[in-house]
């Protein structure tokens, strides 16, 4: 796809998410604030639903996964041992004229060719600024920028209102150490025996050096994870297991096209320091392909980091024949405001009609559409607008809906697909005498006459 139709469709989709109040700028009265995003009535209902999906699809439906929700503020100790306090970092360079950061990575990998800087240390990346002498992309001044230099992702604060009394606390930046940490916890309450899994939904905090591409990146965002401890040797098996069930909720649960989304293996030298093997699932966003999903086969790394740093036993023994043994980890860990852009994107279309006009849809799956059913009386007087009141009071009972009286009709139901309301009713004159309403469905706009009293049993099949 050519850079400015990839642009467009990107500014395409922000402007449908602020027009129909799925996402708005953040603190937007005050001249908003870089990169933060609110997300309106709409946008909460996607993100309650992708949530909810992803909550039945891992915990629910298996016997072998429990649910936590842990703090997002943890003791300092937990981000030294996990290794965030000396690790979680990005090379940045500052440009001394315009002040614009930069990340080193993206920098040359934009120059250079994606992948360039793979495995490459600070002290290669530097080399490289250094022989190349590129000019500021932003103010296009040439010998500007600062060395290179790694730049922690956590915010810092302070806990505690006492003068001296403070404590320097993180905003974790993911939300796995919550887990990690509850691990002897929920092995000693849940009666789980390895292998087992602990998943937690959460918002997570990174001070990114560039926050970009609408909600791709952000410096709040949440997170869904899973860390799945099993016995050191199984862990290969697990990550199969896991890059296919994690792939398999993309496309059969969420509804994303499989031509949308990749799996790619990290190659050896790309690896965080703490993974074995891991894998990302990308999706085609509108600006190219980016990770949404990472899984990394972490080992007992982080069991062991918090067990030589709090010198408590994390160690699991198996009932069966009294092993004793810290268990290895596999972790899923997928980015919501991600998916919520994905199922967005996956889903957006304008669509060319037959009489020439174009159509902004989302054929959003029904799962994930944030409405339901729209409930539209073709005019509010004659008692159309009691009837569809009726309707639309019967079946907010099971579903979602939206009542909406004003307006052409045809105006509402243009309204209804961009918002991905699979189904529309029309209540008509005929319907006040044959008790009978207009069913439309939004992908293909067919329409079909549906007794009131099947309506249910007749959403019950298709929502
Ligand atoms: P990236 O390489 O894009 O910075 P990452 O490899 O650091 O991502 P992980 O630490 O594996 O990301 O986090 C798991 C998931 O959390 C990611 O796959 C992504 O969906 C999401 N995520 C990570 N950082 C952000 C962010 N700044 N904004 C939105 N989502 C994010």
């Amino acid at each position: 796809m050519a850079q400015d139709k990839e642009d467009s469709q990107l500014k395409d989709i922000v402007a449908l998410c602020k027009r129909r109040g799925f996402v708005f700028p953040g603190s937007e009265i005050y001249g908003g604030l870089s990169n933060s995003f609110d997300y309106g009535p709409y946008g909460v209902e996607i993100l309650n639903n992708l949530r909810k999906l992803w909550w039945k699809y891992f915990v629910h439906r298996r016997d072998d996964i429990v649910g936590l929700d842990s703090s997002i503020l943890l003791h300092p100790r937990v981000w030294e041992a996990s290794g965030h306090v000396s690790n979680f970092s990005d090379p940045l360079i500052d440009c001394k004229s315009c002040k614009v950061r930069f990340r080193v990575d993206h920098f040359l990998d934009e120059k250079l060719g994606e992948g360039f800087t793979v495995g490459k240390t600070l002290e290669e990346l530097q080399q490289v600024l250094k022989k190349e002498n590129y000019a500021c992309p932003n103010c296009g001044k040439s010998e500007t920028f600062t060395e290179a230099r790694n730049f922690n992702l956590m915010f810092k604060t302070q806990q505690g209102a006492n003068e001296g009394g403070t404590m320097d606390i993180y905003l974790r930046p993911e939300t796995a150490q919550g887990i990690f940490i509850n691990f002897k916890n929920i092995a000693n309450t849940s009666r789980k025996k390895i292998p087992f899994g602990i998943a937690q939904i959460g918002k997570s905090f990174r001070n990114e050096i560039m926050a970009r591409q609408f909600v791709f990146r952000t410096r709040e965002f949440e997170q869904l994870e899973m860390e799945f401890f099993c016995e050191p040797g199984s862990q290969k098996e697990w990550f199969t297991h896991w890059v296919d069930y994690c792939t398999n909720f993309l496309i059969e649960v969420i509804g994303i096209q499989k031509e949308s989304i990749r799996v790619r293996q990290h190659e050896k030298s790309e690896l965080s320091f703490y993974s074995e093997e891991t894998s990302d699932i990308e999706f085609k966003f509108p600006f190219g392909w980016g990770e949404l999903w990472g899984i990394a086969s972490r080992t007992d790394y982080d069991l062991t980091q918090h067990e030589k740093a709090s010198g408590q036993d994390l160690k699991y023994t198996d009932q069966s024949n009294n092993k004793k043994f810290l268990p290895y980890v596999v972790e899923p860990a997928l980015g919501l405001n991600r998916l919520f852009l994905s199922v967005i994107s996956d889903a957006y279309e304008e669509e060319k009609l037959a009489d020439g006009e174009t159509r902004t849809v989302l054929h959003l799956s029904s799962k994930v559409a944030p409405i339901k059913i729209g409930i539209f009386p073709l005019m509010k007087k004659d008692g159309l607008g009691e009837k569809a009141k009726e309707i639309f009071q019967t079946l907010r009972e099971h579903w979602y809906c939206e009542y909406d009286e004003s307006g052409a009709i045809g105006k509402r139901y243009r309204r209804q697909d961009e918002l991905g309301t699979p189904y529309c009713i029309t209540v008509d004159y005929d319907s006040l005498k044959d008790n009978s309403v207009t069913v439309r469905e939004r992908d293909t706009m067919k329409q079909e006459r549906i007794d009131i009293q099947s309506l249910k049993s007749y959403f019950i099949d298709r929502i």
